[in-house]
This record gives structure tokens, C-alpha cells and sequence, in this order.
């Protein structure tokens, strides 16, 4: 086992040299072209060991083969796919690549990205013997030696590839899942602080609130990075990503949103006191409800009271009623 774990990651290591080598050949041109387009500068392409999937059905087969590899091997590896008559052809075509690196430094797998417009937008490894999607977190094996003493968590490769680039080299991305305890405990490592920078879109708006959730009994400090959205010249307001609005607003407005982050819980209140009309005694009868059970769930002492002030006053209601109801559901989740 140990032994077909070193071996692919031999070969994912292979694979990676002929993507990257594959980039800069005259067959990467479309991916190049792809990534100038992004303003993804060659050197931040470098660091990050980006790589282009060439635009045939079996390029890496052929390389790999030659280099002693077996079609068992890269089946294992998922790097080649089964057709229904029982050939063989490469998984990643026509694509900007993007190698998956663990801590350790090892090539797990990789995200390959359809240059333009078309479907899957992203594909990614499916789990191997060396690539386990919950313990995994893109960018970790750079940012986790970040003199930053916070971590961006954001969604997309892009967005970690950009981060980077415009100095913020402490974010990593979930690549789409929904985050893990594993990759918590892993973040635990390297810093004790986080910072949700999710889309602005509701999918990102969820997996904010999931977040939360499950961070609100954990040691970490967290806090929402709340992406504005962009006006567009016809006045149109669009979602934007971490990528999209370093490109438009630059670094230092990244940097100024990233200070002026909301301290978790205290998004969380104001995103509730949204959900109801403050102005009438039944919506804040039905907002001292649903923030009492937010609060009920701060563990440290502290920080409820703290909150709970706060939440009182955003009902205009006296913290000690707030503070009863609180208890109230405490009781109830032991
Ligand atoms: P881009 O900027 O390249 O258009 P993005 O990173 O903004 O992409 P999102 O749609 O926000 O794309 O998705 C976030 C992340 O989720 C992606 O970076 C990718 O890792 C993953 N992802 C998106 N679409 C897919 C898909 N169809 N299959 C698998 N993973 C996906
Ligand atoms: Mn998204
Ligand atoms: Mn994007
Ligand atoms: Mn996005």
C-alpha cells in the first residue's frame, strides 16, 4: 500500500511536469492565451505549477506509457477513463490545469479548468488512494507559511491563484465542497483566525452560513469578508468573486475590506435582524426567538454576553429579557 501511494505520487508528479510542459509548448497556446486573458501572471503561474491539458483524447497516456507507467496505474491514478469498448483516453482535455498539492508538497490531484465558455466549467480528481476531497485544501501548502496571522478561506482555484498574486498569500479554497471538520483541524495547525470570503452569490451565501455553523463551537476567531457587489456602467449590480473584485477594485480595496471584516456572530446578528421587520412588536418578538438561539449557542460565557447585548439593542428590547430567553434554549440543547 505504501508503495502504490509513492508510486502515484510519482506519477501525479510526472503528470504535472508534462502539464506544465504542455503550457509552454506551442500546443498550450489556447491555454495561455486563456490565462494572459484572466491577467494569471506567468510567474504566480509558476508558483502555483499551473499546466495545460492538450486538446487530444490520449497525450498524457502516451507520455506516461513511456515513461514505464501502465493503464492500470493511471486508471488507479483517475487520470484515464474506460470507454464503453473497453479503450482508454485522458481525463483532463483541452484544459488550464491546476495540480492539487498537499502539505507535504506531494501532487494529489488535480483541477482542470474548460478554457472559456462550456460544461463541466471545472473537473476535478474523483478521491484516490492519495487524494481524500475533505482533508484536502488548495493553496494550503503555500499559505501555510504565511507571515499573515489570519487565513482567507475562499471557493474557487482562481480565487486562491489571484489572492496570491495580489499579496494575500494566506488564502485556500474548498474547491466547491461545502467545508469539512478535517480541513478545520488541519486550518488549526497554522492559524487561529479565519475569514469566510465566500461568492456573493446565494450559493456562496450558503456555504457562509454552513460555515458558521459549524465553526461557532470551534477555537477559531472567524469573520465575514462581504464581497460588495459590482455596478456595472448601465447601473446593473453583479456577484462577484474574491478574483472578480481584485481585478476590478485592485488590492488595497481587498485589503480595506479584509480590516474591516464583520466578526462572525456579529454578521450573523445583523443577517437575522434582516430576515424581520424590527419596526413592528411581532417582528421583534420573532427576532428575540431566532437570536436567542443563535446566542444559545456561543459557548464562552464572554462572548454570549457580549452578543447579547448587542442583540438587544438591535430589538430594542432590555439585554436582561434577551439574557432570559437565551438560558431559556441553553437549558434546552443539554
Ligand atoms: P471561474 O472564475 O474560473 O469561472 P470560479 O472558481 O469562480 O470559476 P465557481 O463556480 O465559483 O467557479 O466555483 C468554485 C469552485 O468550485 C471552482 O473553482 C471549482 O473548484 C469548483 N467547481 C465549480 N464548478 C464545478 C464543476 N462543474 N465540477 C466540479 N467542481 C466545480
Ligand atoms: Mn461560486
Ligand atoms: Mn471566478
Ligand atoms: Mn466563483
Amino acid at each position: 500500500n505504501a508503495r502504490k501511494r509513492s508510486r502515484m505520487l510519482e506519477l501525479n508528479k510526472e503528470a504535472a511536469r508534462f502539464f506544465y510542459q504542455t503550457l509552454h509548448s506551442p500546443q498550450g497556446q489556447t491555454a495561455l492565451d486563456y490565462m494572459n486573458r484572466r491577467q494569471i501572471s506567468p510567474t504566480i503561474a509558476r508558483r502555483f505549477g499551473l499546466g495545460a491539458a492538450p486538446d487530444r483524447w490520449d497525450s498524457l497516456l502516451m507520455a506516461m506509457t513511456a515513461k514505464g507507467y501502465s493503464k492500470a496505474d493511471l486508471l488507479d491514478a483517475g487520470l484515464i477513463v474506460k470507454n464503453q469498448k473497453g479503450g482508454f483516453y485522458d481525463k483532463f482535455r483541452n484544459r488550464l490545469m491546476f495540480p492539487v498539492i498537499d502539505i507535504r508538497g506531494d501532487v494529489v490531484a488535480f483541477g482542470g479548468r474548460v478554457l472559456g465558455d462550456g460544461e463541466p466549467k471545472y473537473m476535478n480528481s474523483s478521491e484516490t488512494l492519495v487524494y481524500s476531497k475533505r482533508r484536502t485544501m488548495y493553496g494550503l501548502n503555500l499559505a501555510k507559511t504565511t507571515k499573515r496571522t489570519n487565513m482567507i478561506l475562499c471557493e474557487g482555484n482562481v480565487d486562491v491563484v489571484m489572492l496570491h498574486h495580489a499579496g494575500f498569500d494566506n488564502a485556500v479554497a474548498t474547491m466547491g465542497t461545502a467545508m469539512t471538520q478535517e480541513q478545520v483541524k488541519m486550518l488549526s495547525r497554522y492559524t487561529k483566525e479565519l475569514i469566510l470570503c465566500y461568492d456573493n452569490d446565494s450559493a456562496g451565501q450558503k456555504a457562509t452560513d454552513r460555515a458558521l455553523e459549524m465553526l461557532g463551537n470551534s477555537e477559531f476567531t472567524v469573520r465575514v469578508l462581504n464581497l460588495p457587489r459590482r455596478k456595472l456602467d448601465t447601473g446593473e449590480l453583479v456577484k462577484q468573486d474574491p478574483d472578480d473584485f481584485i481585478k476590478f477594485q485592485g488590492a488595497d480595496a481587498f485589503e480595506r475590506l479584509l480590516s474591516g471584516s464583520e466578526h462572525g456572530m456579529e454578521f450573523r446578528l445583523s443577517q437575522t435582524a434582516a430576515q424581520f421587520d424590527l419596526g413592528t412588536d411581532q417582528g421583534r418578538l420573532e427576532y428575540s426567538t431566532a437570536v436567542a438561539q443563535l446566542l444559545s449557542t456561543i459557548v464562552s460565557p464572554v462572548e454570549r454576553e457580549i452578543y447579547t447585548v448587542r442583540g438587544a439593542e438591535m430589538a430594542k428590547i432590555t439585554p436582561e429579557a434577551l439574557r432570559l430567553e437565551v438560558e431559556r434554549y441553553r437549558k434546552q440543547s443539554y
